[in-house]
């Protein structure tokens, strides 16, 4: 497959260029990297083969970090240069490649024999399409490592008639997602391992890839420590009780020692029963019932060691908490999803039960800080808390009777280009950072984040500029505030394992 003329952006690297990528296999094979005065020109084949700038190209290459547009439009002024800085900049990300040969191709100044070394860049820097090879076009589209998300109920086993594993991955891969984890809260819990091998097996029929966090105790009771050594033998990416807080500090204490030594995270869901009145609403449900048990385990983490996730931080003061623990040296991870910094509780009164879930839409207040969190690295990564109800069980007259909770995967990646990037509080490629490398660094998997030749070919096509009218779900369900709203950023196509899982 060969996906042509595309925006790349690679968030694990800090990088962007126009370009072309080929998959193979299931991976990424190869890229073209051009910017747009040299894309313009390519019918002048020899024209990169002049390239000498040895000084410039380590000039750009040393500067890592992000390429504004208005960077690479004065890239254009040298363009040769330019070639072989992001080539270079490759290199570095190249497993082929050791440090001496990246020596020796910066001392060749010759853009082809430099691509040739690369072994991923063609040398006209345009890949031409092989026999009977399928072509995406993805002019004015952005491609990028596919998505992740760390918090999504699948509703599968015991609740299928909201979601099931199967339309649960064609919503992720309509959304750009190509990696979940789904949390334990099924009917039977995923509190053993003859549940979780299941889950697994049955996964592995689907387009993305669907992990599965495990329960930390058993029933989700809070009482007794489930198997971890033996869940995680079975294919636990990482353990919660989503849904419920862990209420004896003691057994919270007990799981971050035991998933600290097995090397997994533990995810919290923190809201204490004793400061709720009603679940659902600020006005029940104030900041204080997540305050308190965000305090006491972003403490508990710093004392064991363990790596935990504050999931879905909706309250000021929670996210000033999680930035002191993070500078006391606690490796505690915070997740905000799409609906916390896109509403505030005044949603409920346009939406009603739509816009009823736990932790609930606080004030403006909250919604700022957690912008900023966002902003200044507090709050590491998006996560959807994807949480399918039936229409019939939303649309019940009292607000409290209602089940808690919306659907997220089909919006999220366009609620924060409307809400965080559009704005200006993110750039995009941070944006994408939130939903790729730092998910995949809370669970340790592999490069995703990525694009470099040899990385999965986990991608994510998407219009960043287009805008469109939420609605028309793959979900099972659509119980979302989100719908008929005009939002940013659709997704066209969605490739996991070099397969395209969705397109539009
Ligand atoms: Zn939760």
């Amino acid at each position: 497959m060969l996906i042509k003329n595309g925006t790349l952006l690679s968030p694990g690297t800090q990088e962007q260029f126009q370009g072309d990528l080929r998959i193979q296999d299931g991976k990424i094979t190869e890229i073209a990297v051009r910017n747009t005065s040299i894309f313009i020109r390519q019918e002048r084949p020899n024209h990169v083969s002049h390239s000498s700038a040895p000084a410039e190209n380590r000039k750009y290459s040393s500067t890592s970090r992000t390429l504004t547009p208005a960077e690479s439009e004065k890239s254009i002024s040298t363009p040769n240069a330019a070639i072989l800085a992001e080539n270079m900049k490759y290199s570095s990300t190249s497993l082929a490649l050791t440090p001496a040969e990246s020596e020796k191709s910066i001392g060749t100044p010759n853009a082809a024999t430099l691509a040739e070394n690369m072994k991923y860049s063609s040398t006209s820097h345009t890949l031409t399409p092989l026999e009977g090879e399928k072509v995406i076009d993805a002019s004015g589209c952005v491609v990028a490592p596919g998505l992740i998300d760390v918090h999504v109920h699948f509703r599968d086993p015991g609740q299928t008639w909201k979601e099931d594993l199967h339309t649960g991955a064609l919503a992720a891969a309509a959304g750009g997602f190509t990696t979940v984890v789904c949390m334990a809260n099924t009917r039977p819990v995923v509190d053993n391992t003859a549940l979780l091998s299941d889950l697994c097996r049955r996964a592995e029929r689907e387009a993305v890839r669907i992990r599965f966090a495990a329960a930390v105790t058993k029933g989700l009771k809070g009482q007794e420590l489930t198997d971890f050594e033996a869940l995680a033998a079975a294919g636990a990416c990482g353990f919660t009780d989503d849904g419920f807080p862990l209420l004896d500090e003691r057994l919270a204490a007990q799981a971050m020692e035991r998933a600290h030594r097995l090397g997994l995270p533990l995810s919290f869901h923190e809201e204490h029963p004793a400061f709720i009145e009603k679940s659902g609403a600020h006005r029940t449900a104030p900041a204080i019932a997540e305050d308190i048990l965000v305090a006491r385990d972003c403490m508990l983490a710093l004392h064991t060691g363990a790596v935990i996730n504050i999931q879905h931080i909706s309250s000021a003061h929670s996210v000033a908490l999680v930035r002191t623990a993070k500078a006391l040296g606690a490796h505690v991870f915070a997740e905000a999803t799409p609906h916390h910094f896109s509403l505030t509780e005044e949603a409920i009164s346009t939406h009603g039960t739509y816009a009823k879930m736990n932790p609930p839409l606080r004030t403006e207040a909250d919604r700022q800080a957690i912008i900023e969190g966002l902003r200044d690295g507090t709050i590491d990564l998006i996560a959807t808390d994807h949480a399918p109800h039936s229409t019939a069980e939303k649309q019940t007259e009292d607000f409290f009777a209602a089940p808690s909770g919306i659907i997220g995967l089909e919006t999220a990646l366009a609620l924060g280009i409307t809400n965080l990037v559009r704005p200006g509080h993110l750039t995009l490629l941070q944006l994408l950072q939130k939903m790729t490398v730092a998910p995949a660094r809370l669970y340790s998997f592999p490069d995703y984040g990525t694009l470099a030749p040899g990385s999965d070919a986990d991608l994510v096509i998407f219009r960043p500029d287009e805008p469109f009218i939420a609605g028309g779900y793959r979900s099972k369900s659509e119980n979302t505030p989100f719908t008929g709203m005009e939002l940013y950023g659709r997704v066209r196509c969605t490739i996991c394992r070099g397969q395209i899982a969705f397109e539009r």
